[in-house]
């Protein structure tokens, strides 16, 4: 008899611990603190169930009380092992070192794996030393193994491929023509092209663009119209001088324009209007100090149930950690502690730098700003998880995986398989 009431006990501590009833657990373990290690019939312990379900306060509390951290379950699993293995980082570094410390612990590593990003592959050697070299770039224009990709209105003539062994055959295309490294050049027109243009494959078209035909590419011609598409939307808008007002002449393949006004100021010094912009974005998952929560929000333009991660340009003169805190406190009124950089894309619709960022919230009530934003919103760990892979009850869903946004959530939970 005593042994089942004692059986009843245990099971229903470690019930609680599985759901996460933090106020239950702390009031059984005032009354019966040998509760803290024992273990239910799979040999798992209530420090094991919190770091399986994500409960970050009941796994500190049970620290806090002086649990085994060491116990394994019959897989021969700590806690760690497990909150490790269930995607919860912030639960198993404050396993790892037995120290509170929210802030600290709920931002992941950084991973440097950006060339993974869609429109980062640098499939092309840039060779910027060549781009001066007149005679060099006079004799690849006339090159017939130059590769020449035309856009229109900056959207790029794509061929629909034909099957994957195709499109392995053409990422291995030529790489030198004799007379060193194929060159590659774009052109954009703003007249349609279209009858003009004697095509080798019919089927071929100008993608419609930017969104979503430029998301369609593979990881190659990605990097590859990231790159033409910045310049070209820059040459289409900075046909003359910005201090001046003077033509412009196109130097270094491309890469510069310069006044051809004898004396214009832009002549002399270093200043910023004769390169292609570069336009610094932050984009930003806010963590809920409990490492168990992330802001997101939707703007009225969204696709119908979509989320993702807050946004906005950098102003000048600012630094990145104090454009994250500004564009979460005026989007959302949560206010912003330590800031982390994780990664970034080019997004060259026309010439952004997305800077993708993890921070973690000081505040967490929500004042949206109604000319921004539609919504923002605290979602659950699980929450995001249906969301990521695209579980039928998901409340809503992220946006696709070439968009940094996604990457920024994944990386949170802490996903490293495809999805
Ligand atoms: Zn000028
Ligand atoms: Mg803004």
């Amino acid at each position: 008899m005593e042994l089942n009431v004692r059986d009843e006990l245990v099971k229903e501590f470690l019930d609680c611990s599985s759901r996460g009833d933090l106020e239950k657990i702390s009031s059984m373990m005032s009354h019966c603190s040998d509760l803290i290690d024992e273990r239910g019939e799979t040999g798992w312990t209530a420090l094991m169930l919190a770091a399986r379900h994500g409960h970050y306060e009941i796994t500190k509390l049970l620290l806090s009380k002086g649990c085994d951290t060491t116990a394994t379950n019959r897989s021969g699993q700590t806690a760690r092992d497990v909150a490790l293995f269930w995607g919860h980082r912030h639960i198993a570094r404050l396993l790892a070192d037995g120290r509170d410390g929210v802030v600290h612990h709920v931002l992941p590593e950084r991973e440097t794996d950006e060339a993974d990003i869609y429109f980062n592959r640098e499939f092309l050697n840039r060779m910027s030393e060549k781009r001066t070299d007149s005679e060099w770039l006079a004799a690849k224009r006339s090159s017939p193994h130059s590769v020449f990709i035309l856009f229109y209105n900056l959207n790029p003539l794509v061929s629909p491929r034909a099957d994957a062994n195709e499109a392995e055959k053409q990422e291995r295309r030529l790489e030198t023509d004799g007379d060193g490294p194929i060159a590659w050049f774009a052109l954009n027109t703003e007249d349609d092209p279209s009858k003009l243009l004697k095509v080798k494959d019919p089927n071929s078209f100008f993608l419609k663009g930017p969104m979503p035909g430029l998301l369609m590419l593979s990881d190659n011609d990605a990097g590859v119209v990231a790159q033409a598409r910045a310049v070209l939307a820059w040459h289409s808008r900075y046909g003359f001088c910005p201090t001046c007002g003077s033509e412009t002449g196109v130097e270094e393949g491309g890469y510069k324009r310069t006044c051809l006004r004898a004396g214009c100021k832009s002549l002399q010094g270093i200043h910023n209007t004769c390169y292609p912009r570069v336009d610094p974005v932050v984009i930003m998952l806010v963590i809920h100090p409990d490492g168990n929560q992330c802001l997101l929000g939707r703007k009225k333009s969204f696709p119908s149930g979509m989320f993702s991660c807050l946004a906005g340009f950098i102003e000048a003169g600012e630094s990145v950690e104090a454009a994250v805190r500004r564009e979460v406190q005026e989007e959302s009124g949560v206010l912003v502690g330590q800031v982390q950089y994780q990664t970034c894309q080019a997004w060259p619709m026309p010439s952004c730098l997305m800077i993708g960022c993890h921070c973690v919230a000081l505040t967490t009530d929500i004042s949206v700003d109604k000319n921004e934003i539609e919504e923002a919103r605290w979602f659950t760990r699980q929450q995001v998880i249906n969301a990521l892979v695209k579980d039928k009850h998901a409340a809503f869903n992220i946006p696709p995986k070439q968009a940094v946004a996604h990457y920024l959530i994944k990386h949170w939970i802490g996903f490293n398989s495809n999805l």
